[in-house]
């Protein structure tokens, strides 16, 4: 029964089931990944302090958040082009990937081929 249960808990953010992650973490409501926890920690590395929106930094500040945050794309990126590959590798068609990300099979070929 409990066995069962795991077997359905995927995480909330990026939607990988548990069999697919190295690490689950539940909260009261949801569950995170160890993926989706370092890319809220990378986030959170490129937010300063007290943090009140982006309009309330100087240019300076905002200038310096450039770099942490197109690094977090790219991880995030890196991770999304990994599963591409693994897709790919094992004859998923761009028609089934264009599917899964809600783009069509050409936007999908053109963004990871
Ligand atoms: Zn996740």
């Amino acid at each position: 029964m409990n066995q069962l249960r795991r077997a359905f808990l995927r995480c909330s953010f990026c939607r990988k089931p548990n069999s697919k992650v190295a690490k689950l973490i539940a909260g009261r409501r949801g569950y995170i990944c160890d993926v989706c926890v370092a890319s809220c920690n990378k986030i959170l590395e490129a937010t300063p302090p007290g943090f009140a929106g982006w309009e309330t930094l100087t240019d300076e500040q905002i200038l310096d958040a450039l770099l942490p945050a197109e690094r977090t794309v790219e991880a995030v990126r890196a991770v999304l082009q990994e599963q591409i590959d693994v897709l790919r590798k094992r004859g998923v068609s761009w028609e089934a990937i264009g599917r899964a990300l809600q783009i069509s099979r050409q936007a999908a070929w053109e963004r990871f081929s």
